[in-house]
């Protein structure tokens, strides 16, 4: 397998002190990858900045211009947690481009797979505003690319961050060539992704919520991807795969409540690769989103792509879950009536 990432300095110099999503997160993954000697197995794709037509594709041209103003005034707050600083705009303009290319360089052939490595992270960027940490819609832009450039007639996403993907659902709500599947806690931020919530227009039964009481964990997303989502993939059998990864549904995240081990992180991308080689010729590319324990971070991503190259052996230094889960057997049978497959 020749498994392909994208970083870039750029991606650290928006940051600020204090706030969970900061540049010490891409430092203690790209230190991580370099100390167990993953880094060398991997093929760099370099970004590029995503054009103004590729950022329209989904969003609306104001929200791009506040972005850019307000970061190259120096930066601010968009919204009460979303900050930028003077580097933002490149950065976000680099992330959204990074992800695009990465997925190219999947589509053409140049890797076998990947995982794009940027901040600001994307998925809940709305068309018309920036919210939670995020100013673009990465992951959004690169499926509308994969359709659009590379010509391919259905992408799907699974979005496994603990926060529903309001914003890469807002965007492709009623595109009914984009399957997308999010799983999070719920009720919890943003508010959004209940399980009836399930696309527009055209595009209804091509987005699958998977609202979720705290401390579900390894044994409940086992039989939630297993018995909805797998099969849901299957039948809309898509062209490629994009995963928004985040690892905020760790058992010991700081900022969510969700039980999964890296080892059930490990566990659910390696099904997820598995699957993208029975249905799309293994395209698949990850993209990250949170996680804000580094000690989780760092190894959730080493186990991705770890998972990628086809190991597999996951780190998981801090263990199983401590607590014990919630029963997901209510949850599974109405999602089951909801999505039949
Ligand atoms: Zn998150």
């Amino acid at each position: 397998m020749t498994t392909g990432y994208v970083f870039d300095d750029i991606y650290t110099r928006h940051t600020w002190p204090g706030h969970p999503e900061n540049a010490k997160r891409l430092a203690a993954i790209m230190n991580y990858l370099a100390e167990q000697a993953l880094l060398p197995q991997l093929t760099p794709i370099s970004p590029r900045p995503a054009t103004r037509d590729e950022l329209l594709r989904g969003h609306h041209p104001r929200h791009l211009d506040l972005v850019q103003e307000t970061s190259e005034h120096g930066g601010g707050m968009l919204d009460a947690d979303t900050y930028t600083n003077e580097y933002s705009y490149q950065a976000a303009l680099m992330a959204a481009g990074g992800v695009i290319e990465l997925t190219g360089a999947v589509l053409d052939g140049r890797v076998d797979n990947g995982f794009a490595l940027v901040r600001p992270p994307g998925h809940h960027a709305l068309p018309t505003r920036a919210m939670g940490f995020c100013l673009f819609g990465n992951i959004a832009l690169a499926a509308r690319a994969a359709r659009l450039d590379h010509g391919l007639e259905r992408v799907a996403i699974v979005d496994f961050d603990v926060h529903h993907g309001n914003g890469t659902q807002a965007i492709l709500d009623e595109d009914p060539t984009v399957f997308f599947v999010s799983s999070h806690q719920y009720p919890f931020y943003p508010g959004s992704g209940a399980i009836s919530d399930i696309g527009r227009g055209e595009a209804r039964g091509t987005k699958i919520n998977l609202p979720l009481a705290p401390f579900i964990g390894d044994e409940g997303f086992r039989q939630l991807y297993s018995q909805v989502v797998f099969p849901a993939l299957r039948h809309f059998a898509p062209d490629l795969l994009l995963v928004s990864a985040g690892f905020d549904a760790h058992w010991d995240d700081p900022l969510a409540n969700m039980a999964l081990s890296l080892s059930g992180y490990h566990w659910l991308s390696r099904q997820l690769i598995d699957l993208a080689g029975q249905i799309c010729g293994g395209r698949i590319v990850f993209v990250l989103e949170g996680g804000y324990n580094l000690q989780v971070l760092a190894p959730g991503v080493g186990n991705v792509f770890r998972a990628l190259l086809g190991t597999a052996e996951a780190d998981d230094p801090l263990g199983p879950s401590p607590w014990s889960e919630p029963d997901v057997s209510g949850l599974l049978a109405e999602l089951k009536k909801i999505h039949q497959h």
